[in-house]
Formats: structure tokens, sequence, C-alpha cells
């Protein structure tokens, strides 16, 4: 790891939320048979009322413009938009293999977790792995996630200033 990718990563990821995980793999069994995939986005746990410093897994982020079929959800980066930090990604495996093929380790070394989510979609199918594919443990951590219009802030004077 490059000190550039150390200074960045100064944030522990604590875990990912309860209802983050029951989210991604609801979405997972939507999507089947194809694949899904999104990017893992986190919160302060201060924020959420932990009494820890560290970042709680709480966002997945579908990226528009993603190509999914059975075989491989591939992301066009340039729909990345820039502002996005990812401490991850997510993304299924509809024939329930749940190990990174070779096409997911070369994308892994972009962000620290990442989850392999497999049919049939049960709360126990799902696996973390580490930018090396290595399995490695991720907490389910139990949390209040606040609303969804708290979390982005859009007031509808924001919304008609957009459209006029
Ligand atoms: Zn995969």
């Amino acid at each position: 790891m490059g000190l550039f990718d150390a200074l960045f990563r100064s944030s522990e990821v604590l875990g990912i939320a309860e209802e983050t995980l029951e989210f991604a793999i609801e979405s997972s069994e939507a999507a089947h048979p194809d694949e899904y995939m999104g990017f893992l986005r986190g919160t302060e746990a201060r924020e959420l009322g932990l009494e820890q410093s560290g970042l709680v897994i709480t966002d997945v982020l579908v990226v528009p413009g993603t190509e999914s079929n059975s075989v491989s959800a591939t992301v066009r980066t340039s729909q990345i938009p820039n502002d996005v930090k990812a401490l991850g990604s997510v993304h299924s495996h509809p024939n329930g293999v749940l190990r990174p093929s070779g096409a997911d380790l070369e994308t892994f070394g972009r962000g620290s977790v990442h989850v392999i989510i497999g049919a049939p979609y049960r709360r126990s199918d799902w696996k973390a792995f580490d930018s090396q594919g290595r399995p490695t443990t991720l907490n389910v951590i139990d949390v209040e996630l606040p609303d969804n219009d708290e979390f982005f802030d859009f007031t509808q004077a924001d919304i008609d200033e957009d459209l006029s």
C-alpha cells in the first residue's frame, strides 16, 4: 500500500449497516438472473450515534450506465461521479459462487472492502473480500439510518432551482 492510499484510508471501516446489507441482498435477488453491481459508501460512525470513530457502510450507489447481464456487470468508469468516495463495491453472482472471479480481482484494487452476494440470496448468502480478494470479516451493525430526505439534504427549493 502506497502513501497516497494510506492517507485516504485513515478511516477504518467498522462494518455495514444491517439495513444496507439487506437492501443489497434484496436488490441482487430482484436483478436475478442478471448481475447486480454498486459501490459502497460510508457514514462516520459518530453521526449514527455510535461511540467509535470509523466508517459504517450505509449506502449502495448503483452507477448509471452499468451494463448488466448474467455473466458480468461492467461499469463504465466515466459514469462514476468524481465526488464519490467509494469504500468498495458490492455485486452479485447469480450462479451462487461466493468467490471473486479473475475479472473481479482486477477491479478490487479500488476500495478496501468488496462484497459478493450469491443466489439464492438468503441472509447468509454473501461474503466480504479485501482488495487482494482474500476473505475478510465485515461486521453487520444494527444501526438506525437517517431518513432519506435528511440524508441527501434536498429541499423542494433545490429541486425548483434545478428546474428553472
Ligand atoms: Zn464477480
